[in-house]
């Protein structure tokens, strides 16, 4: 059993009007196995969170901690938090000229793992994830995001995700852009390594859309930069049926 957790993260950006605070105290604590729904307006800091466990340089955290299984997330690089267990899909860079799909995989499951899988099973583990998640075969001679679509993007974050085996993954509006069919794919995929190694998941959404396929435990509204209410599923039904409005009114 791992632990995730978050507390009174106040994070801020540099902007040419000088220092911005977007979060403002984010208290949360996600336990292995739980996933939980981060749901709130445009605007309102979601990303920045998703950011700031990522350890994106643009985002100086002024105070507060993160914490996984009681280690200082924040005095690791971005590598040691993968290696720590964290998936955090934008630590990944947008196009890599020149380096494969399945290299790319391979060298980055090697970096996790802290050695190179066995050629044989990694090979099987690459190809029965491809499937799952119905990507075409010859993707993985293909360069590193080089010419994706959208949707396709989304896919090969899920299969690292389902070969990575994250103790906890941050999924930062994974359900935008994709169809019917896509969600269902991904989520499925979300599900299977939520299943085969108890992982615990943050799901940033704007929309109650994919909770429909992938069921959270927790749900929290995210206001203008802090958790401004949480329940279970069935505020996501609250907030599908009546939006975000009576938030912001009191904001
Ligand atoms: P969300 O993901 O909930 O839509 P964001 O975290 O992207 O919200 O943004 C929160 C606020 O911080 C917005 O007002 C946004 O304009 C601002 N912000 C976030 N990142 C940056 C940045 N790199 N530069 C300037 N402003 C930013
Ligand atoms: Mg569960
Ligand atoms: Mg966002």
């Amino acid at each position: 059993m791992s632990v995730l957790e978050i507390k009174d993260l106040h994070v801020s950006i540099d902007t040419e009007q000088g220092t911005k605070e977007i979060l403002k105290g984010v208290t949360l604590t996600i336990k292995s196995g739980e996933t939980h729904a981060i749901m709130g307006p445009n605007g309102s800091g979601k990303s920045t969170l998703a950011s700031s466990i990522a350890g994106h340089p643009r985002y100086n955290v002024t105070s507060g901690e993160i914490l996984l299984d009681g280690e200082n997330v924040l005095e690791m690089s971005v590598d040691e938090r993968a290696r720590a267990g964290l998936f955090l899909a934008m630590q990944y860079p947008v196009e890599v000229p020149g380096v494969t799909m399945t290299n790319f995989l391979r060298t980055a499951k090697t970096a996790i793992d802290g050695e190179a899988p066995s050629l044989r099973h990694w090979t099987k583990d690459v190809k029965g994830a491809m499937e799952n998640l119905k990507i075409d075969a010859d993707f993985a001679n293909r360069n590193v995001n080089e010419g994706f679509s959208g949707g396709e993007k989304k896919r090969v974050e899920i299969l690292q995700l389902e070969l990575f085996k994250p103790k906890f993954a941050v999924l930062d509006e994974t359900d935008s852009g994709l169809d019917v069919d896509a969600l269902r794919i991904v989520s499925e995929g979300v599900n299977r390594a939520h299943e085969a190694n108890d992982m615990g998941t943050l799901l940033i959404t704007h929309y109650t859309r994919i909770l429909r396929y992938i069921k959270p435990d927790f749900v929290h509204v995210f206001v203008d930069g802090h958790i401004a209410e949480q329940g279970g599923p069935e505020l996501a039904d609250r907030l599908e049926e009546e939006g975000y409005d009576r938030y912001l009114a009191k904001a």
